[in-house]
């Protein structure tokens, strides 16, 4: 075995009930290896944190980074790889549905010269038609619509080589579809196939509304084909629109004196482009709010504490936008273990 250290980033939120099952899980795997794991605490409401503050008391290779509030689970991964120090840095979920068993090999295929080994999703266990459905869509139009190759039913189940998280760690964007991202970077990456686990306990943290913002964040982010929709469809309409006025004015000259009871026809007409006007400013609508908070240049997340973290350790890793190194303005208050317990 090497001396190349491990990074596993796990995002927790509300997982009291599963949390140390996941560290034992993980735990098991890769004690042999030099390791870190970091729990990245969203903002959890239940008991959550305690649990973590007492894992990491009795394994000073457990870091804990303690959000303020829920900044939902990519951000969270995004702390978490903000902290980093491996050469190797592994995302996985905290409710075992990707085995921590894969590690090895994920490590093994990484030591073969991959940058990126993410794990695709063979069979999904325990997840509704509905979820599955919709990821399976989901993943389909992304790939048809997407500038990059995104590929399909890939979460963000994955080992990453240190350059991939430092370009990750220097991309300022607020909505961020980490998976893309990391197509987005390159070198060589491979797909490893698994069988999805049902959750280990509890419920899915992603209600549908999650989901929805999470699916819109990935193709504003990764495609502006939908703008060109915006611009094709103002175009067939004015098509339309012309031809009909032409036919309009040609019966009214032929029949002046008829009487044209146009109801159906304006309704139809109102209706149609009414639909398609709200249509076409909601998309635009979307990329302007994106523009707008991009432009805020917000740091990303807050961190309230941390645990078995050195004061300087975050600033090792590359800074996130808006941060400044000398003072750590309006993101990191560190208080000491204590504070938790
Ligand atoms: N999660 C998070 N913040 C959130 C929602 C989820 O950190 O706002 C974590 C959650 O604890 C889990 C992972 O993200 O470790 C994936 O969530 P979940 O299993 O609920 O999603 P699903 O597998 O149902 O898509
Ligand atoms: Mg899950």
């Amino acid at each position: 075995m090497d001396e190349s250290q491990l990074t596993i980033v796990v995002p927790v939120f509300n997982e009291e009930q599963i949390i140390r099952e996941t560290y034992r899980r993980i735990h098991n795997v890769v004690n042999q290896t030099p390791h870190e794991i970091i729990f990245v605490n969203d903002g959890s409401t239940d008991h959550t944190l305690e649990h973590l503050a007492d894992i990491a008391l009795k394994d000073p290779r457990v870091k804990v980074i303690s959000l303020s509030r829920n900044f939902g689970h990519q951000l969270a991964v995004t702390a978490g790889l903000n902290y980093a120090k491996g050469d190797a840095v592994i995302l996985m979920d905290a409710d075992l549905q990707d085995p921590p068993e894969m590690i090895p090999q994920f490590m093994e295929t990484w030591r073969q010269g991959y940058d990126v080994v993410y794990g695709i999703r063979r069979h999904r266990a325990g997840e509704s038609p509905l979820k599955r459905f919709t990821a399976f869509a989901f993943y389909r139009l992304l790939r048809h619509l997407s500038e990059v190759d995104v590929p399909a039913d890939v979460g963000d189940f994955r080992l990453m080589s240190r350059r991939i998280v430092d370009m990750l760690n220097n991309m300022p964007e607020q909505h961020r579809f980490i998976r893309g991202m990391v197509s987005w970077v390159g070198f060589r990456q491979i797909g490893i196939p698994y069988d999805r686990d049902s959750r280990f306990g509890g419920e899915s943290k992603y209600p549908f509304h999650k989901m929805w913002r999470f699916s819109l964040d990935a193709l504003t982010s990764f495609s502006v084909e939908p703008l060109r929709w915006v611009r094709r469809g103002a175009l067939a309409v004015s098509g339309l629109a012309f031809l009909a006025s032409i036919w309009l004015i040609r019966q009214k000259l032929a029949f002046p004196h008829s009487l044209v009871l146009g109801w159906t026809s304006t309704m139809v007409t109102m209706l149609w482009l009414g639909a398609l006007q709200l249509g076409a400013l909601g998309i635009i609508g979307e990329y302007l709010a994106r523009v707008v908070e991009q432009g805020r240049q917000r740091p990303l997340y807050v961190v309230a504490q941390t645990i078995n973290v050195d004061d300087d350790e975050k600033s090792m890793s590359p800074p996130y936008p808006g941060e400044r190194r000398t003072d750590k303005r309006g993101h990191a208050v560190d208080f000491d273990r204590n504070s938790v317990l």
